[in-house]
Parts: C-alpha cells; sequence; structure tokens
C-alpha cells in the first residue's frame, strides 16, 4: 500500500500516520521528521533546511526530492509505505510518479485530511512533539497521559519553533499557493480521496481505514 498524507499544517497528518503505519505496517516517512533530525543532529543538510523553515518556507525541491528517493529506496518500502508531508509542491509530485514509475509502481491513494482554517491556529500552538519519536500531542485535544512525556517512548515532550502565530500564518499560505494545487493533481489521476479532519482523531481514523480497507 502506497499512501500520500495531504493536508494543510495542523490537518492531523502526523496524527493519522502513527495511527495507520501501526494498523498498515508500512513506514511513516515524515520529511518535516527527517530535517528536524537532521537540524538537532546539526548536519550539512539541516544547517541548509533549518534558515527554510524557521520562516516557514519551503526546503527547496531539489533537496527535498533527493532525500525522498534516498528513502523510498530503502527494504522496508518493498511493501509500501505512508509519505506525511511529501510531495508539498507539483514538482514534487513529478518526480515522485517518476521515480516510482521507474520502479514500476505508483501511489494507491493521496489521502486529503480537510480541516478549514479557523481549526488551524489553535491546533498549531497547542501542539506538542516528542523530541525522540515525533509523535504529536495538544495541550487540549490529545494531551499525553503524563505531562510533558510521550505515550509511545517516554521522550520529552517540546514545542516546535515553528508553530508560533506568525510562523503558522506564513506556513497557511504556502499551503495554499504551492500545496494546495496538489488536489486537483491527484484527482485528475482519479487517486484522490478526501476525509473531514475536523472529526475526533479516532473518527478520522476509521474514516481513512473506511477507505483505505483491510488489505496492506
Ligand atoms: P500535521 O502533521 O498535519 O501538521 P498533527 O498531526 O501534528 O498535524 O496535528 C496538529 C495538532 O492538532 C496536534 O497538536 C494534534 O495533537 C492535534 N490534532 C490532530 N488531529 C486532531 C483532531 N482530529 N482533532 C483535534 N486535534 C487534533
Ligand atoms: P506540518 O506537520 O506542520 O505540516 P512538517 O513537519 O511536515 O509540518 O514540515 C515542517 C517544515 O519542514 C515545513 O514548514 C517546511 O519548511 C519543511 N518541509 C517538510 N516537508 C517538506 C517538503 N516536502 N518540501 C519542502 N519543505 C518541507
Ligand atoms: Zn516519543
Amino acid at each position: 500500500m502506497k499512501i500520500i498524507l495531504l493536508g494543510p499544517p495542523g490537518a492531523g497528518k502526523g496524527t493519522q500516520a502513527k495511527l495507520i503505519s501501526g494498523k498498515y505496517s508500512i513506514p511513516h516517512i515524515s520529511t518535516g521528521d527527517i530535517f528536524r533530525k537532521n537540524i538537532s543532529e546539526k548536519t550539512p543538510l539541516g544547517v541548509k533546511a533549518k534558515s527554510y523553515m524557521d520562516k516557514g518556507q519551503l526546503v527547496p525541491d531539489e533537496l527535498t526530492i533527493e532525500i525522498v528517493n534516498d528513502r523510498l529506496q530503502n527494504d522496508d518500502c518493498k511493501n509500501g509505505f505512508l509519505l506525511d508531508g511529501f510531495p508539498r509542491t507539483v514538482k514534487q509530485a513529478e518526480a515522485l510518479d517518476k521515480f516510482l514509475e521507474s520502479q514500476g509502481t505508483k501511489i494507491d491513494s493521496a489521502l486529503l485530511i480537510e480541516v478549514p482554517q479557523e481549526f488551524i491556529l489553535d491546533r498549531m500552538t497547542g501542539r506538542r512533539v516528542c523530541k525522540d519519536c515525533g509523535a504529536s500531542y495538544h495541550v487540549k485535544f490529545n494531551p499525553s497521559k503524563s505531562e510533558g512525556k510521550c505515550d509511545l517512548c517516554g521522550g520529552e515532550l517540546i514545542q516546535r519553533k515553528d508553530d508560533t502565530k506568525e510562523t503558522v500564518k506564513e506556513r497557511l499560505d504556502v499551503y495554499s499557493k504551492q500545496t494546495a494545487p496538489l488536489v486537483e493533481y491527484y484527482k485528475n489521476k482519479e487517486s484522490l480521496c478526501t476525509v473531514d479532519g475536523t472529526q475526533e482523531i479516532e473518527e478520522v481514523f476509521h474514516s481513512i481505514c473506511d477507505i483505505l480497507g483491510s488489505d496492506k
């Protein structure tokens, strides 16, 4: 099963990705997590990515595409994968199609998690993420069992540097200009499915499972 998660920042992609990846046993590939790991390890990629991420802008396509192509060649992607936060531009989507075509395969579904703008700011300013595994929590809507600690791995929960009011505004702008055109792109390829992301986390997951079915 080869899946893409689409939706604005704060739609719940990361939250659903953890659930989907657990149920269908496919690796969860988040470009944001890959960049953040590189930033914390101060790699050359991390240094480059940080300057864009801090401003809420996209990391350049060439860099991002190369990272994803590399990651998709790992053995664990043979039976499927879940991409969270990639593609984010038409250029990235075209590069992904080209890469998969060269491997004799294609995307099964592009799942769009739809959430209107007025929900987003609350979701993002209340978001807390695990420093170690990237799991997403929310101070009000999805608190961890033990305050400040990840339910999954015990890691410390932190607030992302780009989850401030100003950066969120820029990211929403970037989403509508650069990423929203992908909805049309996948509609044209007949692989788009839409779920209502304003439901509770469990309900969104239920809707997604209904779409994906029980096969792997
Ligand atoms: P994305 O990866 O799309 O940016 P996240 O999965 O990190 O989004 O979710 C953004 C924030 O909203 C997090 O704090 C998360 O706990 C919370 N959240 C996710 N899904 C829901 C939902 N269905 N209802 C309320 N809050 C949610
Ligand atoms: P969110 O969960 O809010 O959607 P992500 O963790 O997916 O955010 O991404 C955080 C930041 O990392 C983005 O604002 C962008 O700077 C960078 N980034 C992540 N994925 C991509 C991508 N596919 N192309 C370019 N930049 C990306
Ligand atoms: Zn964790």
